[in-house]
């Protein structure tokens, strides 16, 4: 999984899910797409905070996941998105919840990460800094958003995050993760997804994005625990996120997770019916899976 000589490392993904696998073509392109966009960041120097940014800003913009544009309303026919970027190398990680009115969350992320002493921004307080900071509003929500007018009951909620985790040629990790939740969710639904040791993580081991039921997700804090078994047990990678994600499987929920080690050893272990997923081979090669 790792374009060895230049010593960089890329996974993606545009969520888990029960879909139809037959369907999938217009994503599967896509995804194409934007790793081999990732791959020639990643072998121009650039940084692997910067290239998780610009690549779910991609996702974000693509209206075919359930993130950005392609994100439902909730209950009350309004558009609340979340999301999540850290870095490996110094744990630098910024957040936003529930925030309304802007294009790119990840972007907004990015910004508290930066610009603030704080690691997450929630509602109106994220919507006002996102303004002072210039990210691009969202004129208009019904014109914007591809899903119009859904409702649909929570046991029947889709999934469609989308994540992005990478190794630069400096050998630092970093992660993203941008949703628009689950469809129909409450106003002010939290999921897992903007949570940092939940849904999202990067430290000096491993980075990592999941997708799926959100509430399993921070029931099992799934991200800090593929970490923390690496850490307390010596448990690789791959064993790691498959214990972790058994264990959010056991409290009820579905869904799959991206993980890249320090070695640059990719894991995308997912317990749905798929998971829309790319990734750099140890060829250097662009692959994709549904
Ligand atoms: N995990 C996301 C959430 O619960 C949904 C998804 O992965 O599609 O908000």
């Amino acid at each position: 999984m790792t374009h060895t000589s230049q010593n960089i490392a890329l996974a993606i993904h545009g969520g888990a899910g029960n879909y139809d696998k037959a369907e999938q073509d217009v994503q599967i392109e896509h995804l194409r797409s934007v790793a081999e966009r990732g791959r020639t960041m990643l072998l121009g120097g650039v940084s692997a905070l910067d290239v998780v940014e610009e690549l779910a800003v991609m996702l974000e913009d693509a209206g075919l996941y359930v993130a950005g544009k392609g994100t439902g309303p909730n209950s009350a026919g309004e558009y609340e998105l979340d999301a999540c970027i850290m870095d490996g190398a110094s744990r630098n990680v910024g957040a936003v919840a529930a925030l309304k009115g802007f294009k790119n969350p990840v972007r907004v992320a990015r910004a508290v990460m930066e610009h603030t002493p704080h690691v997450m921004l929630a509602g109106n307080g994220a919507q006002t800094f996102a303004a002072l900071r210039n990210c691009t509003p969202v004129e208009n929500p019904l014109e914007y958003y591809i899903i119009c007018g859904v409702t649909r009951l929570p046991h029947e909620l889709d999934t469609g995050t989308i994540g992005v985790v990478a190794r630069d040629n400096k050998g630092r990790l970093a992660a993203a993760t941008s949703t628009g939740g689950l469809l129909g969710k409450m106003a002010g639904r939290v999921g897992d997804s903007p949570l940092p040791g939940a849904g999202c993580w990067a430290d000096e081991r491993v980075a990592i994005s999941c997708t799926g039921q959100g509430e399993y997700f921070i029931k099992a804090a799934t991200a800090a625990d593929i970490s923390a078994r690496m850490a307390y047990a010596d448990t690789p990678l791959p064993e790691a996120a498959k214990a972790a994600l058994t264990d959010m499987k056991t409290q009820g929920g579905y869904g799959g997770v991206i993980a890249l080690g320090k070695t640059g050893i990719a894991t995308m272990p997912y317990t749905s019916k798929g998971m829309r997923r790319a990734w750099i081979d140890a060829d250097g090669a662009v692959r994709v899976d549904v």
